[in-house]
Parts: structure tokens; C-alpha cells; sequence
């Protein structure tokens, strides 16, 4: 079992975005391979690595905090940080590679927005046409202050919860 591939996949389940990585932990830091599908967030470390080797998370277990998710991207001048909170209150975070930056945003944003819509509640007596509708008016944004992901409404002014900065 290699750990640069997923075998685990569900049903309907795909991978939006992987990369090389380290996973901090208390103890140590592993090397290994971090996964972003429309599901979960998955670390596989190398197998060279002592102790546990796999993580994941589903991406409705993190935790929000009214509009804005507890996901956090930090970079600095050579690294890139994937940090998040758990609805467990657990916290957990990932060093990527800093070139592969914008692109994890995007596609982080794409699966916490997906997440947002699947789990957004519409009254169901409304047509599928407006309920879609409602849902088109829902993004999500990678916050420029704290690095968080908040849920946007179009037409609405938005602030980040966790930083209070102006989206
Ligand atoms: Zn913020």
C-alpha cells in the first residue's frame, strides 16, 4: 500500500487536490501526503514514519462558527499552513508545499462551498429552479486577514467571524 494513492475512495467520492506535506503533531512531524476530496481530508505519511500513519477528517465534523469555517491557511516566506478545528475540538495542521498555495485555496473553497450548499437548509415547498437559485447566491472566500473560509451571500455585506475583517 502506497501512501501517494487513495484506495478508500466512497462511491461518490473524488479527489479535488492532493500534495506532498507534513502533518504537526504534538510529538513529531511526518511526512507524507495530504488529500482534499469532496468528502474528507485525508494524510497518508510515509511508511518510514513511527506511529500513526492515516488521518482524516470529513469536511461537515469542522467546525463553524456562525458564518465562517474553521479552516485556516497561513504562509509564510517558504512554507504554506493548512490548519483546522474540529467540531471535537480537536486542531489539526498540515504543511504544504507554498507553490501549490493558490490552488489549495481554490480548491478548499470549492469543497467547503459544496459542504455549505449540500447542508444548506431551503424550505422544501420552494422549486427546484429557486432552490437552486439560493444556493447560487452562496460562496465562500478565503478570509485575507486570519486566513479563514466564510460563507458569502451576494448582495450582502459579509465579516469574517473569527478576524472581523470586511470580506
Ligand atoms: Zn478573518
Amino acid at each position: 500500500m502506497s501512501f501517494t494513492d487513495l484506495e478508500n475512495l466512497l462511491p461518490d467520492e473524488e479527489i479535488l487536490m492532493e500534495g506532498f506535506a507534513n502533518w504537526n503533531t504534538t510529538l513529531n512531524s511526518k511526512g507524507g501526503k495530504l488529500f482534499l476530496t469532496n468528502k474528507r481530508i485525508i494524510f497518508k505519511a510515509h511508511l518510514i514514519n513511527f506511529g500513526k500513519k492515516y488521518f482524516e477528517c470529513y469536511l461537515d465534523e469542522i467546525y463553524v462558527e456562525k458564518n465562517t469555517i474553521t479552516i485556516f491557511v497561513v504562509s509564510n516566506l517558504v512554507s504554506f499552513t493548512i490548519s483546522f478545528r474540529t467540531k471535537n475540538g480537536e486542531e489539526h495542521s498540515f504543511v504544504v508545499t507554498r507553490g501549490d498555495k493558490d490552488l489549495w485555496v481554490f480548491k478548499i473553497s470549492e469543497a467547503v462551498l459544496n459542504t455549505v450548499q449540500s447542508n444548506l437548509s431551503v424550505p422544501s415547498e420552494l422549486s427546484e429552479t429557486e432552490k437552486q437559485e439560493i444556493k447560487s447566491n452562496v460562496g465562500v472566500v478565503c478570509c485575507g486577514g486570519c486566513g479563514a473560509f466564510v460563507v458569502s451571500v451576494a448582495g450582502q455585506p459579509t465579516k469574517c467571524n473569527y478576524c472581523g475583517r470586511l470580506i
